[in-house]
């Protein structure tokens, strides 16, 4: 069953819709979920439109309601993740709102490096951000520390993380170098894990300057990343790589043998409405 659900995402984009439970506060009598079906079917309902007319539906590789837990997302991925050791550039996306569970399905164990054994890696791959940085790796717990590293590194000041964390993308890249048993080939694959910035628009009329910059920086790159996805699943000839910093850090992980797998994070709250409209919409482009 392993070998079969790796052949089968060979060369594929996947798309997973999450659906974050309600925190407390939330009203929980307004959501806009209407239907989760058992093969990745979402039904999405404009709380302010009864009947037919107020329903959508969406089709994903799989969705996730807000009873699911980490451990079946760890699960279902273990396939991919391990085809990093038999030399794939793996890819893996969170993109949604703020608050939507970026981040938390980004922290699930299954991107523990644990799963991948790893014992050492220190292979550049031809960085292409000036600020990043690669270290040599021992084990789990160094790969661990690191993580905590950058993510410490991201925030600005511990109340100001969730500001910061809204406004930037964090890439974690991990080299793996592996040995063909058969062959004895070296194999090198790579894992990706992208917790993208928030995708709320924001109100252009509500902000001025660096901030402005930034908010049109991050639609930016947003778009462009869509447009990547969208054009490798249409298999098209032109892959519009340059058009954003983010889509050309990525480039050798997309598209090509690479493996790409998008979680598209959505609240269930009836005030998120438009913003899970449009997530979901940017979804069932690159889907
Ligand atoms: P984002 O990174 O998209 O801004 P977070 O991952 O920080 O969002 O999630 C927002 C809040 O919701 C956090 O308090 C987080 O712990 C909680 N949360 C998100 N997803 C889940 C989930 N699947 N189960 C339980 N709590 C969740
Ligand atoms: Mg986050």
């Amino acid at each position: 069953r392993l070998y079969n659900e790796v052949q089968e995402l060979k060369g594929n984009i996947r798309v997973y819709c999450r659906i974050r439970p309600f925190l407390t506060g939330e009203n929980q009598k307004l959501t806009t979920i209407d239907y989760i079906g058992e093969n990745g079917e979402l039904v999405l309902v404009n709380p302010s439109k009864q009947g037919k007319d107020g329903r959508k539906m969406f089709k994903f590789n799989k969705v996730y309601g807000p009873a699911a837990t980490q451990e079946e997302v760890f699960l279902d991925t273990q396939p991919l993740i391990r085809s990093v050791l038999d030399g794939y550039n793996v890819c893996i996306f969170a993109y949604g709102q703020t608050g939507s569970g970026k981040t938390y399905t980004m922290n699930c164990p299954c991107f523990d490096v644990h799963t991948l054994g790893i014992v050492n890696t220190s292979q550049p791959n031809g960085l292409a951000v000036p600020e990043a940085s690669m270290y040599p790796v021992q084990s789990t717990s160094d790969v661990m520390d690191l993580m905590q590293t950058g993510l410490t590194n991201r925030a600005m000041s511990a109340t100001a993380l969730n500001e910061r964390s809204s406004r930037s993308h964090s890439i974690v890249t991990i080299h793996v170098q592996g040995v063909d048993l058969k062959t004895g080939a070296t194999l090198h694959g790579s894992l990706h894990l992208v917790d993208l910035a928030g995708s709320e628009r924001v109100d252009h009329s509500q902000v001025t300057g660096d901030r402005l910059k930034e908010a049109q920086h991050i639609n930016k790159s947003l778009s462009a990343l869509g447009d990547v996805i969208f054009a490798l699943s249409q298999k098209s000839g032109h892959v519009p790589y340059r058009n954003s910093k983010l889509t050309q850090v990525l480039q050798s992980s997309l598209g090509g043998h690479a493996k790409t797998l998008m979680f598209v994070q959505i609240n269930p709250d009836a005030g998120s409405y438009s913003e899970t409209l449009s997530t979901l919409k940017f979804a069932e482009r690159v889907s």
